[in-house]
């Protein structure tokens, strides 16, 4: 079977997101400030960012290839992993949302070759015109997206921005850098079978969090199902419900293959692992700076998305060896929240 590590490239083999530093360094601020904007709010696709934060750049392509440069090395060490990658048999090939002219004078430099998947962009003086390269609509989020791109086989994903959401959903195995460790809300945990309350249509995300014992060890494991409210302002859209059991399995009860299943009034909507994940890594990050304290609770990835969950619905999560955890979506009104 084909193994490849699909990396993205701006913020993940690069320090930095050269991208975003070239739009507003070179282009326009204002329209950058706005077109982010739209995309946090969920208005604007990826491809329309793209192209018109870069409409306003006009600097000639030489120039904005030696300050990439100097601003934006691999990150030590990538050299390195590469050939380790392809030394243990994995192929290793970059998706990115940014420019052919823009990365591969940087991986020239660093003495890395690798398979490229890139837009293109034609760098006139009077604004440079983004050439897009990833197929129109993808099946799973309706964005032109890097899910397409993945190859056949088993796949490792790594990235670290919006354009990378889709692809990595499809993945088996999924790793996230320390920046997208968050703290939660400990009063929005509920248990089986609670009210969830909501105004709109819900998201719900299956998890697997694990529960800290003494002096910091994981102490247990347990199904956890994060909702989310898709279009309420970040970050009321999430936080207010994290349904948690039904039972903890000590970890050598936990079983080696996690899968995930959830069925939505009866119907399976969504299948996962929730296997494979670095707990341990985990909790040493998460014991950075503070002190875990028995029964603070860690989530691991999410294996995947339900979304468009109306009220009145009863939603189960089922995973091997800790059983169903089951909640319903309940109407309520609209308020300031
Ligand atoms: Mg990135
Ligand atoms: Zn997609």
């Amino acid at each position: 079977m084909n193994r490849s590590v699909v990396l993205d490239y701006d913020g993940t083999v690069t320090e930095f997101d050269l991208l975003d530093r070239i739009a507003r360094e070179f282009g326009d601020p204002e329209v950058y400030d706005e077109v982010e904007r739209g995309l946090d709010e969920g208005r604007l696709p990826l491809r329309e960012v793209i192209t018109r934060e870069f409409a306003p750049v006009t600097a000639p392509l030489d120039e904005v290839v030696s300050w990439v440069l100097e601003h934006s090395p691999v990150r030590p060490g990538f050299a390195d992993f590469v050939g380790a990658a392809r030394g243990a048999g994995w192929d290793v090939r970059i998706v990115s949302s940014g420019f052919h002219e823009l990365i591969e004078p940087v991986l020239a430099r660093a003495g890395v070759e690798v398979d490229l998947h890139a837009n293109r962009v034609d760098p006139r003086p009077d604004g440079w015109r983004v050439e897009w390269r990833y197929p129109d609509e993808c099946d799973a989020c309706g964005e032109s997206c890097k899910r397409a791109l993945l190859p056949p086989g088993e796949v490792v994903y790594v990235g670290d921005g919006y354009s990378d959401r889709c692809a990595a959903l499809a993945a088996d195995r999924v790793f996230d850098d320390e920046t997208s460790f968050e703290f939660a809300n400990p009063a929005a945990v509920v248990g089986p079978g609670a009210a969830i309350a909501s105004d709109r249509p819900l998201e719900l995300l299956p998890r697997l969090a694990a529960v800290v014992g003494l002096d910091g060890a994981l102490g247990g494991f347990t199904a956890f199902a994060e909702w989310r409210r898709p279009g309420a302002p970040v970050p009321k859209d999430r936080d207010f419900a994290l349904s948690l059991g039904p039972v903890v399995v000590t970890p050598d009860a936990l079983a080696a293959e996690l899968t995930s299943v959830v069925h939505v009034d009866g119907d399976e909507r969504l299948q996962g692992r929730l296997d494979g994940f670095a707990w341990s890594a985990a909790r040493d990050l998460a014991a950075r700076g503070t002190v875990l304290r028995p029964g603070d609770l860690l989530a691991g990835p999410a294996a995947g998305r339900v979304d468009a969950i109306p009220p009145e619905t009863l939603v189960e999560l089922d995973v091997t060896g800790i059983g169903t955890l089951s909640g319903r979506t309940r109407q309520t009104t609209a308020r300031g929240t």
